[in-house]
């Protein structure tokens, strides 16, 4: 397919999407709803998160099993090392395994302390090349881990940063999914610099489609992504517009995959804060589409 403003797209783009546990009965429709319409993209994986300081651990779980339940998808688990000790992670991993979760996403997790200042749980895997480390002493897990094109805020320097990611990798990571980011040459600069310091698994960009500006502005600050100035202007006057915001934010997206995809990206993973329209809308400009059916023989 010829891309008018950025060249060409790679055949075969591949997506992976990312979902939270349902907190209450209504959420969890939302989510199904979701899931149902993600589902014929056929992506490689969806993902499920892990809440802060573990407190979703039985969500989690019980959201994992059921995708793979019911679903014709592969379904990853998010764990982090936060709020438990090694045994509990290794018991929470082995349960996992049993239950036929064979991909894991492990990461480090947030400071569940109101000073915000991370300090590893006594007895627990102190950062997520720890928690690879351990998960594959459980079993021959497949693992993603996070990766920060921006830096991650606590990283004492970008360097730094990358040889965390690094370790991750040397572990038994396969995959790095990135934080969202919103400027296409910070990450192509970030892929450079992770190839240079010979990361050479795929460094898959995590692709936030913007339903709600001001949320996003707001978590971008927490998490150290940078809001470009022009997603300001694209945005503005659209607070209480959320229909035309909704386009907006589709073409924002699908610009920034395009954009990607012409300087090789061939596969994404979506943010998708249990909704699909945007996913969907996205996925069908990069040519990820359900099976087109055959009609019946007359
Ligand atoms: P790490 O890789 O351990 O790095 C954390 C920080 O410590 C970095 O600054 C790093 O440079 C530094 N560091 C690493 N090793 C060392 C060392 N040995 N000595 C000193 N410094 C070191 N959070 C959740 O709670 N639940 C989720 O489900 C979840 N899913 C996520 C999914 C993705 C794709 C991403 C990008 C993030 C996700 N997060 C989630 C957020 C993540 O937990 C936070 O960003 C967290 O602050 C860092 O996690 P990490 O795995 O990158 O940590």
């Amino acid at each position: 397919t010829a891309l008018p403003l950025c060249g060409r797209l790679p055949d075969n783009v591949k997506v992976s999407f990312e979902f939270f546990p349902p907190k209450t009965e209504k959420m969890a429709e939302s989510l199904w709803a979701a899931v149902k319409r993600l589902e014929p993209l056929g992506p490689q994986f969806v993902s499920v998160t892990y809440g802060a300081g573990g407190s979703t651990r039985d969500r989690t779980h019980e959201t994992v099993a059921r995708i793979a339940r019911e679903t014709s998808l592969t379904a990853a688990a998010h764990l982090t090392c936060v709020n438990a000790t090694r045994e509990e992670v290794d018991a929470v991993a082995r349960r996992y395994w049993d239950a036929g979760i064979r991909h894991v996403v492990a990461l480090r997790g947030d400071a569940p302390d109101s000073d915000g200042v991370y300090r590893p749980t006594p007895g627990g895997y102190a950062f997520a090349a720890d928690l690879v480390e351990g998960l594959k002493r459980v079993a021959d897990f497949e693992i993603s881990v996070a990766a920060y094109p921006e830096v991650h805020p606590e990283a004492a320097s970008p360097d730094a940063d990358l040889d965390a990611l690094k370790r991750k990798i040397d572990a038994g990571a396969t995959r790095a999914i990135t934080q969202f980011f919103f400027d296409v040459d910070v990450f192509n600069r970030f892929r450079d610099r992770a190839a240079a310091a010979g990361i050479t698994v795929p460094i898959v960009p995590g692709i936030l489609p913007v339903a709600n500006f001001a949320t996003v502005t707001r978590f971008a600050g927490m998490c150290g992504a940078h809001v470009p100035r022009w997603m300001h202007e694209t945005f503005e006057g659209l607070d209480d517009d959320p229909e035309t915001r909704k386009l907006v934010a589709g073409m924002v997206a699908a610009e920034q995959c395009r954009a990607l995809a012409a300087a090789g990206a061939d596969t994404f993973h979506f943010y998708t804060l249990n909704r699909a329209d945007l996913t969907v809308a996205i996925c069908h400009t990069l040519g990820v589409r359900p099976p087109v059916e055959e009609p019946a023989p007359a």
